[in-house]
């Protein structure tokens, strides 16, 4: 079986105890790391933290990856980080509870259904994601140019938990955001 994602880490468990869910019990496959700072390699372990990724699903159960990561201190002592994470290619990367797998099908859905439906679409492929989090992953895709727009989706989401809502608007042939405007209503112009 090629797992590319899981090149880079040595799976010490397979848990299916739990109906509808796979756990992933991974640690790092490397001894070391390099700091992503300075590019010093480092195999003086600080500490290790225990992260939970989503992965993409299988056979309709959802994957998820306990990985063990580990904080190394860097050696180099003209480098200002003292400790940094390690990060495992092609599974990891900073502030992210998806791995780039599912984060990449999670964008594909919001970019082709922004908001509620690209929610229930991925609810109906065993994704469990807020139409929060699918709009939060089209404002981050880099915008192209926007040329004559003929099919325009919209919809509103919140900006915070709690907080203020505002209303995205999306270009549905490029599938690329366009705008984002303060407010639930799209009618309404950014500064009156
Ligand atoms: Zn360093």
């Amino acid at each position: 079986m090629s797992l590319p994602h899981l090149a880079g880490v040595v799976l010490e468990l397979v848990d299916c105890a739990a109906a509808g869910v796979v756990t992933l019990d991974a640690r790092a496959r490397s001894a070391g790391a390099d700091c992503p700072h300075c590019g010093s390699t480092s195999d003086q372990v600080h500490g290790r933290d225990m992260r939970r990724l989503a992965d993409a699903v299988v056979g309709g159960a959802n994957v998820v990856i306990e990985l063990l990561m580990r904080r190394f201190k860097c050696r180099n002592p003209g480098c200002w980080a003292l400790t940094f994470a390690e990060q495992i290619a092609r599974l990891t990367s900073p502030h992210t509870r998806y791995t780039p797998l599912v984060r990449g099908q999670l964008t594909s859905i919001a970019l082709a259904l922004a908001g509620r439906a690209g929610a229930r679409l991925a609810g109906v492929m065993s994704l469990r994601v807020a139409k929060d989090t699918l709009l939060r992953l089209v404002r981050a895709t880099p915008e192209g140019p926007v040329g004559q727009i003929r099919v325009l989706g919209v919809d509103d989401f919140a900006l915070r938990k709690g907080d203020s809502y505002a209303t995205i608007l999306v270009d549905l042939e490029t599938r690329r955001p366009v705008d984002v405007l303060p407010g639930r209503d799209a009618n309404r112009r950014p500064h009156g």
